[in-house]
């Protein structure tokens, strides 16, 4: 188990066990969005995704341990990391404006950088909001938002945006240790790397992993995620089959079992992630996402086009390995179900 501090780190931890990858596109800086196949050569394949939030690293470490311990016939496609820039964070992608990389002391002086620097386009009480170069930088994370609600925001249209994020008390991503990214498309609205899966206009790691989806027809899908909360859980979508709603099903109840079984605390009674969540039993929810709006994340879009597909949510404040082995276990549990789906 291992935190990446760098995402030439992970880079060379692949080159390290010798993996090879498929460079997939690149990042906007030019970092290169890899692939790693694991599994065997049997068909159908199976899509395994994380860090398209950078703050959510556990996943991340999760992906790179399926890649060296999964153990499965089946065509596994492993995107490790889906946001190279965030995960290098604050520091880094204000590097990206400034032509080095600044020195940091906290969050202060992040502050009072983007203050010197940038062109201030909108301030309130604790968000800043900073043009520098070609991006914007927010100093902290803030989601539902666009340039029809905040017109002030219109030289951010078709950028990309860095957002100060993490905590103090998560390891792996305390605060700028990691950037939060951010789009804002051509209409103006303002989404994270996990929108996008469905439109035509979209951000590359979207449409990288759209390209991947399309060649491989994956029939699983699952996307590595954590959440601030303390517990488990993980969304599920109905499927459009009957065959593959039962499938879904029977994997949905073989994760939460596996989970609840290795001890690990699931989510109180009261819990639902969202309103356009439904439960079915605690930690397992069923998402709907033309409830929700904003189009289409990997699973929702996995989901539609090609088989189950589910978003695993580990609580950060879980302690580190704990996030992994959760992470691992769910994925390593769909897998199982999903091979005897196939005998
Ligand atoms: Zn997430």
């Amino acid at each position: 188990m291992q935190i990446f501090h760098r995402y030439t780190e992970l880079l060379e931890r692949l080159d390290a066990k010798g993996h090879s990858y498929q460079i997939l596109g690149c990042a906007p800086d030019g970092q290169p969005l890899v692939c790693v196949r694991a599994g065997g050569d049997k068909t159908p394949a199976i899509l395994i995704s994380a860090g398209s939030h950078s703050t959510e690293q556990a996943g991340v470490s999760a992906a790179m341990e399926l890649i060296d311990t999964l153990d499965t016939d089946h065509q596994v496609y492993i995107i490790p990391c889906r946001d190279p820039i965030g995960l290098n964070g604050f520091a880094y992608a204000l590097s990206l404006s400034l032509g080095e990389v600044p020195q940091l002391a906290d969050k202060e002086a992040a502050i009072e950088l983007l203050r010197a620097r940038g062109e201030i386009l909108h301030e309130e009480e604790d968000l800043l909001v900073a043009l520098i170069g070609e991006h914007g930088y927010f100093s902290r994370v803030r989601h539902g938002w666009s340039i029809e609600k905040a017109p002030a925001l219109e030289p951010l249209r078709g950028r990309r945006v860095y957002c100060m994020a993490g905590s103090e008390k998560i390891e792996g991503s305390a605060l700028l240790q990691r950037a939060y990214s951010l789009i804002v498309d051509p209409e103006g609205q303002i989404l994270h790397i996990n929108r996008f899966h469905d439109t035509a206009w979209a951000p590359v790691e979207a449409r990288v992993t759209r390209d991947l989806m399309a060649q491989v027809e994956p029939a699983l899908t699952l996307d590595l995620h954590e959440h601030g909360g303390d517990g488990f859980w993980f969304s599920a979508r109905h499927q459009g089959t009957e065959v593959d709603q039962q499938w879904e099903q029977r994997m949905a109840d073989a994760i939460i079992g596996a989970v609840e079984k290795a001890g690990v605390e699931l989510m109180p009674d009261d819990y639902l992630p969202g309103s356009f969540f439904t439960k079915s039993r605690n930690s397992v929810y069923w998402l709907d996402p033309r409830k929700r709006g904003e189009g289409f994340n990997l699973s929702d879009f996995g989901a539609v086009t090609y088989g189950p597909a589910f978003t695993i949510e580990t609580g950060m404040p879980m302690g580190f390995a704990n996030r992994v082995a959760a992470s691992v276990l769910a994925a390593r549990t769909a897998i199982g179900v999903f091979e005897q789906r196939y005998l």
